[in-house]
């Protein structure tokens, strides 16, 4: 006999933690699968304010308060040629509801957030890694290495590498968005004084950027994300190139006197990508495993929670009401793929040169940086006085690359 549970959920990060802290909190009976043994070391550490009142919901937002993170004010843009750079805060957002967000070592956040989910009420089993599934009428049967799970719907959290999206086929990537990351860990890197010290900072250079993100009070978490063809043609070893890139950054190196890496150099590519379906009968994809857009904006681990909420209250209400189901389903496929085409208009924009001179220069624009900035924040980009300025601001990262009429154009070449 197979263990029976309302929902089982596959992975333990942001997305299956969110999902099922929510759902056992309306009284379901929740399964969480996780293959790693927490914590475990994982890339994603730059937080967004759309995701505090997830937090404040499911009841943890008190233990993250109280956790070795760091409060974010906001992010900062600094040109590789280092003649200009822009800071935005949060604070300036519209209707502004969390002028801050979280910067987290991830193996702790991950680690606390399913550890909530357990005090929530969810099985979670760690070190259980699922091998197998088979949909039927009335539900789902997962395979563990040493164990059957039966459930009613399944929740896949599984990351980029989908359970689900690898069973169906429903990979799809951005051919424009073939990248490439390189990241490790660093203590004893420069910090500025006060809230600047907290800010992601973005070294954006010609054909890479690079990120500088303060975790905790000790460690900084540094990587770069280029073209996948410009690391191959490098022909060097992961952690040469990276050594390399950072050196040839004086944004960088001048943190970087009294620093040294903690961790090995991480490599990865190939990540941006969208499943062609969100939903089936008996499955729903959240997080990664539903799709990934590029480190860029730090909509991952948003898209992550948003996602895990929508899905729990969705199943909440399916469960409750079996013939809502493909209505339901249908509006959660439009909603997350309203809000991925939304950050994917950003990430493109971000790759062209013509967008970083319109944002470099706010003083112009400051009617509409706080619009970008409401949704570099995760926060409510349907309002209409976002929309209007937000269409505006393309509109002058059109004109600029047509006619580079709104600012001078730059090199973005380290100097
Ligand atoms: C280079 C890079 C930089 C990034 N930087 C940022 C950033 O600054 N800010 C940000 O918000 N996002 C960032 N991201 C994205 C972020 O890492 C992800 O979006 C986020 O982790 C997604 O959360 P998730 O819960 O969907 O998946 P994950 O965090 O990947 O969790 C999935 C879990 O499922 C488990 N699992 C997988 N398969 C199975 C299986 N078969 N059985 C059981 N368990 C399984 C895995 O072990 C894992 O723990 C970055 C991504 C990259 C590649």
């Amino acid at each position: 006999m197979a263990d029976f549970f309302d929902i089982l959920i596959v992975g333990g990060g942001p997305a299956g933690s969110t999902a099922g802290t929510l759902l056992a909190k309306r009284g379901w009976n929740v399964a969480i699968f996780e293959k790693e043994h927490f914590p475990r070391f994982k890339i994603g550490e730059s937080l967004l304010p759309g995701s505090l009142g997830t937090f404040e919901r499911m009841g943890v937002k008190e233990k993250i308060d109280k956790a070795d993170v760091i409060v974010k004010y906001g992010g900062k843009i600094i040109s590789a040629c280092g003649t200009r750079n822009n800071r935005f805060l949060f604070s300036d957002v519209f209707r502004c509801k969390f002028p801050t967000a979280y910067q987290v070592e991830r193996s702790m956040f991950d680690k606390l957030l399913l550890d909530h989910a357990a005090e929530s009420g969810c099985h979670v089993f760690q070190g259980a890694h699922v091998t197998d599934l088979a949909f039927d009428v009335d539900g789902v049967t997962i395979h563990t290495s040493d164990k059957r799970f039966r459930g009613r719907y399944l929740v896949d959290c599984s990351g980029r590498n989908s359970l689900i999206g690898s069973r169906f086929k429903l990979r799809q990537n951005y051919p424009h968005l073939r990248k490439f990351s390189l990241f490790a860990h660093f203590e004893g890197v420069e910090r500025e004084a006060g809230i600047d010290g907290t800010l992601t900072q973005m070294i954006r250079g010609k054909d890479q950027w690079i990120w500088i993100i303060p975790i905790t009070a000790k460690k900084t978490s540094i990587g770069v994300v280029l073209d996948a063809q410009t690391f191959k043609k490098m022909k060097l070893e992961p952690a040469e190139a990276f050594d390399q890139i950072l050196q040839e950054n004086p944004e960088v190196t001048k943190q970087l006197l009294h620093a040294h890496r903690v961790t090995e150099v991480h490599a990865t590519g190939d990540f941006s990508f969208r499943n062609k379906r969100f939903t089936g009968a008996r499955w729903v994809l959240a997080g990664d495993a539903a799709g990934f857009i590029d480190p860029v904006w730090s909509s991952g681990v948003f898209i992550a929670i948003l996602s895990g909420e929508n899905v729990a209250d969705m199943l909440d209400r399916v469960l409750r009401q079996p013939e809502r189901r493909a209505a339901e389903f249908t509006r959660y496929e439009r909603r997350l793929g309203r809000v991925m085409d939304l950050y994917l208009k950003f990430v493109t924009a971000w790759y062209t040169q013509e967008f970083a001179e319109v944002f470099f220069h706010p003083q112009k624009f400051f009617q509409l940086v706080p619009a970008v900035n409401s949704v570099l924040a995760g926060t409510e980009e349907r309002l209409p006085e976002v929309r209007w300025r937000l269409w505006i601001f393309d509109l002058l990262v059109f004109l600029q690359k047509r006619f580079a009429m709104i600012a001078p154009r730059m090199s973005l070449l380290p100097k």
